[in-house]
């Protein structure tokens, strides 16, 4: 017989609180279900909903896999899952792709030939490597030299990586004025792959793949983690690329389990990294038993909104008609356009009408501003401190990227990680008199004897032994000595036998160690040593170090808001890195031609990458729910080389009754 407990709450109703499409996708028995709306339509809201109702049901949270497009938006649905269930599914694996497939490499890496503790590379390492390889394989640059930056030879490679191709293929499709190149290019290739390999890390792109590799070719692996995730959920599945679409395919490949995906095709805007939206449009290729649900209606925005947002995509000739209708009423504001005469009036605009709004109680945190580029937000970052409102950014540097927080993690790096050798260089050129030349010399024999002390010691992965005996013969120039022995005695206060030291202090040893060369390497000193103070606050969080440069490198970019969320603060983000979001007021900036339609798009000639300026821009209008201001600078510059900027085709194209003009002046 089986006895069942009566549920300790009251189940929640869920009908009430959803629509009835949201109700029937939330609460589906089908093993494979895609919900596809517009924005704003309440598709991640089911996607929170659904891990609330199958928690009720009983499924352990560990069963539980949510990938989300940024882990902070991960933290939030499940924050939002214990108001709705009232526990904490604290053992939930919920974050992004990268996160995700780090904290399963971390446990497997080994069977992919890597050492334990592998270090993750950021775009920053990446970018110095590349230009190293660069270096080595070309030589000096000569005048007139067409030879690609280091840049461009990585997102090159990312993007062969991304969509599934060889890297010839896509010089041949996307890249044929780099063909010349191809023998060097190949050799650049080839070391890259082998450096990393050499140096235990891995780069954001390897971490997709590993974990491909992981999958398909250890059946043991992925049976076990088809049986660990019984549930897979995926938000914003439009944007995924061929790796991430067969590993969502892999995890939830298992006997029994379930997939909820969910996503807007008029919302892919991640093409040029690689997402392909024929994913999601064809899903059921995939799944032909899926069952798809439809929302349309929007909750987000009042209609005045909707409407210019609905007319927008509508400049996309070639898609989905799905136009949503309001559920909210209308607040009587159309959206207002405001051509400024030049950038520093927009600014000025914007600034004050913030002012105001916030003078007339709402929050900061209840307002963005969004452009299409990080640049575009220049003066507008200058005209908010000079008005004492705060703001953060979640585009452009973030904290981790800063050279003098690079400089102390470093040093934690190389301790969790011998074999780090862009962390090695970082910290020997801090030292007087150390050059390229000198820090590659340096690096040699630091490598050499960190590799026989490791094949010595088959159980470590890490130097156990005090730095300063082990490194005591390395090969280092006589001038540079004297600092030589003073960042190995650091190392062995850093890793004292007797116990081990909180990542907190470890944090602040280093800096007290780095403080007098700081001083004179940075000019406004004072200014770092808050953000070093705030790193030691926030490693304190973390229970080891590993974890710590985990997340550390894995704060991507759209991912790196403030550590300190201030409720106060304005946002100011790049529209990519909006996505999923919504605020209750929306300035949109720089909406002139060639800035929002990008420039590189008007001129490719090729139709879809204007079609995905025009889901940028539908993107964009749709993270307003209340008030939305659209603006551009006539003038962009106020000196002799200033640009006249017409209003942006977007803004031209649409009926005009649709929003307000402002004049400022
Ligand atoms: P996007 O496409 O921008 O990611 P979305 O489809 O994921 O949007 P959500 O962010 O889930 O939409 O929802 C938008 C807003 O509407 C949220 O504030 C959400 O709480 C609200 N909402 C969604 N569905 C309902 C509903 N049935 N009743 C009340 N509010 C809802
Ligand atoms: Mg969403």
């Amino acid at each position: 017989m089986k006895y069942r407990l009566r549920p300790q709450e009251a189940a929640r109703d869920y009908a009430a609180e959803l629509n009835p499409e949201q109700y029937a996708a939330v609460t589906t028995t089908a093993r494979h279900a895609l919900v596809i709306a517009g924005a704003g339509s309440g598709k991640t809201r089911t996607l929170t909903y659904r891990v609330a109702w199958l928690l009720e049901q009983g499924v352990p949270p560990w069963r539980i896999l949510l990938l989300t497009f940024t882990n902070k938006a991960a933290r939030e649905m499940l924050e939002r899952v214990e108001q709705l269930t009232g526990t904490a599914p604290g053992m939930l694996w919920g974050g992004t792709f990268h996160s995700i497939a780090n904290r399963l490499l971390r446990r497997h890496a080994e069977r992919l030939g890597y050492r334990p503790g592998f270090s993750i590379q950021d775009s920053d390492d990446q970018r110095a490597l590349m230009r190293a390889l660069v270096k080595q394989h070309h030589g000096k640059t000569a005048k007139n030299d067409r030879f690609p930056k280091a840049e461009v030879i990585l997102s090159l490679h990312s993007l062969a990586v991304n969509t599934g191709q060889d890297w010839q293929d896509v010089l041949d499709s996307d890249y044929r004025h780099l063909s010349r190149y191809a023998d060097t290019l190949e050799a650049i290739y080839r070391d890259y792959r082998a450096r990393k390999q050499e140096q235990n890390a891995m780069d954001f792109d390897d971490l997709l793949t590993n974990l491909l590799r992981l999958l398909q070719e250890h059946a043991d692996i992925r049976a076990e983690l088809q049986e660990r995730f019984a549930h897979v959920l995926v938000d914003e599945y439009q944007d995924t690329n061929l790796p991430q679409e067969k590993i969502i395919a892999l995890l939830a490949g298992g006997i029994g389990s379930s997939l909820m995906v969910v996503g807007d095709d008029a919302q892919s805007i991640y093409s040029w990294r690689g997402a392909d939206v024929r994913h999601i449009l064809n899903f059921r290729d995939h799944y032909p038993q899926a069952e798809v649900y439809r929302i349309t209606t929007n909750y987000r925005s009042v209609p005045a909104i909707l409407n210019i947002s609905n007319a927008a995509i509508a400049l996309n000739a070639d898609r989905i008609q799905k136009d949503l209708q309001p559920a909210r009423e209308s607040n009587r504001m159309l959206p207002a356009v405001i051509p400024a005469p030049d950038n520093r009036t927009e600014a000025r605009f914007i600034a004050q009408r913030i002012d105001e709004l916030m003078a007339g109680g709402i929050p900061g945190k209840d307002i963005a501003i969004l452009y299409r580029a990080h640049y575009h937000s220049t003066d507008v970052q200058m005209e908010l401190s000079r008005n004492h409102i705060p703001y953060r950014i979640t585009s452009g540097l973030r904290f981790f990227e800063q050279a003098h927080v690079k400089d102390v993690v470093a040093f934690l790096r190389l301790l969790c990680n011998p074999g780090d050798e862009i962390a090695f260089r970082r910290i020997v050129s801090t030292f007087p008199r150390v050059g390229e030349a000198t820090a590659g010399k340096m690096w040699a024999s630091w490598r050499e004897i960190a590799m026989a002390y490791l094949l010595a010691h088959p159980d470590a992965d890490r130097i156990l032994a005090p730095h300063s005996e082990v490194f005591a013969k390395a090969a280092v120039p006589a001038a540079v000595r004297p600092h030589w022995a003073a960042f190995l005695s650091l190392m062995d206060s850093l890793h004292p036998e007797e116990k081990e030291l909180l990542p907190a202090e470890l944090v602040a040893a280093v800096h007290a160690y780095l403080e007098p060369w700081m001083r004179t390497a940075y000019e406004n000193y004072d200014e770092r040593e808050e953000d070093l103070h705030q790193l030691a606050r926030t490693v304190g969080e973390e229970e080891n170090l590993e974890s710590f440069l985990a997340q550390v490198a894995l704060l991507s970019e759209v991912d790196q808001s403030s550590i300190a969320p201030d409720d106060d603060c304005v946002t100011l983000s790049t529209i990519h890195q909006a996505k999923g979001l919504e605020w209750k007021v929306v300035f949109l900036i720089f909406l002139g031609e060639g800035l929002f339609p990008h420039r590189r798009a008007m001129d490719s000639g090729n139709p879809t990458d204007m079609e995905e300026e025009v889901r940028l821009f539908y993107v964009a209008l749709t993270r307003a729910q209340d008030q939305l201001y659209l603006s551009f600078p006539r003038y962009n510059g106020r000196s002799y080389d200033s640009q006249f900027c017409p209003p942006s085709r977007f803004l031209t194209s649409l009926p005009s009754d649709l929003m307000e003009l402002w004049e400022v002046g």
